[in-house]
């Protein structure tokens, strides 16, 4: 919720269409408005999909990668988590590593068959892979800052080398920029990082705080979805008209009055605040950040991949949290979930958070 929650606008927006109507099966002028906003937003996207959440669109933009390239087998990270797609639901971050099913028990030998997990910021993983299944590779999906292990952060090495290897194979990179996407700048992690996918997911921001997610990438490749192409994918209630306002209301609302540099300084106030509070009370800690992403991790190492955030001290995070908690302040509920706040956290608010932080992590 960049904007805060109920932004008047917003709840103006979604009233306005709600009483002119909540799903019409067909799809509408403002649905393609929409669209047209994503377009010229986010660098890699030519040509884009609405559907109802960033799970849909990550599954439905593997699909459009595995039909566009004749190819079955998809390269994900650990501890990144794209939704519960059975195939990406293996070695997956976020709730599922916070409660121990990373591969969720329901998922088929057969459905995860296809997904190859390598490590996070691993460019000689990536590289090895490459060398031995290149050409059977239709996709590569990854979150460009990762959310869903605490915040961490790419190298720019590990960005570009899989940008190069996509190229010259002939696969699909896919950025999962559900979390990332009009958070991290407006154009997503590609237009911070300068690096462009072929396709992209969005979820969260870009339905203001509606059911909606969206997918797309490369005309050529957004070419094979039907009825242009042959790849399958549709649904009822993809571009419904409220969810649609919301989402298009807020991004008007972040390319009139861009909110970037605020969240940058009140990001680097926060991750400092957060930072000296632990160093205080002596405990070891270590905080990655893009913008205003952030984690504190319970870990004196640098966390660049999933097996150092496993190495997280789980027990203080929880001491953390509700004693954060006890002071009026709501963090999200795990190590491996990143922390973001909206354009309304101002100093006094950032402030009080790291006082709240300071008390409790001097009470361990
Ligand atoms: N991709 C990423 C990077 C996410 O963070 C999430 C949700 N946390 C998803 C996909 C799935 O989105 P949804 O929950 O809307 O299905």
């Amino acid at each position: 919720m960049i904007l805060g929650h109920a932004q008047e606008e917003v709840v103006e927006a979604i009233t306005q269409a709600a009483a002119r109507g909540t799903s019409y099966g067909a799809p509408t002028e403002a649905e393609s408005r929409l669209a047209e906003q994503i377009i010229e937003a986010v660098p890699s996207i030519e040509k884009v999909r609405l559907v109802n959440s960033g799970t849909e669109a990550t599954m439905s933009a593997l699909r459009v990668a595995r039909g566009a390239t004749g190819r079955n087998k998809v390269i994900k990270f650990s501890g990144n988590y794209h939704g519960h797609v059975d195939s990406l639901l293996v070695a997956a971050g976020s709730a599922a590593a916070t409660l121990g099913a990373p591969d969720s028990p329901g998922v088929t030998p057969g459905a995860a068959a296809d997904t190859i997990v390598l490590s996070y910021n691993d460019v000689s993983g990536l590289q090895n892979a490459f060398a031995q299944q290149g050409d059977e590779i239709a996709a590569v999906i990854l979150e460009p800052v990762v959310g869903n292990m605490g915040c961490v952060v790419p190298t720019m090495e590990f960005l570009q080398t899989m940008r190069d290897l996509t190229s010259q194979h002939g696969s699909i990179l896919i950025f999962d920029e559900v979390m990332t996407g009009f958070r991290v700048a407006f154009g997503g992690a590609q237009e911070r990082f300068g690096i462009t996918p072929d396709m992209t997911t969005l979820g969260k921001i870009v339905g203001g705080g509606m059911p909606l997610g969206a997918y797309g990438g490369r005309k050529d490749i957004m070419d094979q979805v039907l009825p242009a192409g042959k790849v399958f994918q549709a649904g009822t209630l993809s571009g419904n008209p409220v969810a649609v306002a919301a989402g298009s209301t807020t991004l008007d609302i972040l390319k009139k009055s861009p909110p970037y540099e605020a969240l940058e300084k009140m990001g680097e106030r926060l991750a400092a605040g957060l930072s000296s509070a632990a160093s205080d009370a002596g405990i070891p800690h270590t905080v990655a950040r893009v913008g205003s992403m952030m984690t504190l991790f319970f870990n004196p190492d640098p966390v660049t991949c999933w097996d150092q955030a496993d190495r997280c001290d789980r027990d203080a995070f929880g001491r953390y949290f509700w004693g954060l908690i006890g002071e009026g302040v709501y963090m999200p509920c795990s190590q491996f979930e990143a922390l973001f706040f909206s354009r309304l956290h101002d100093e006094a608010i950032i402030d009080e958070t790291i006082d709240a932080a300071r008390k409790t992590l001097a009470a361990f």
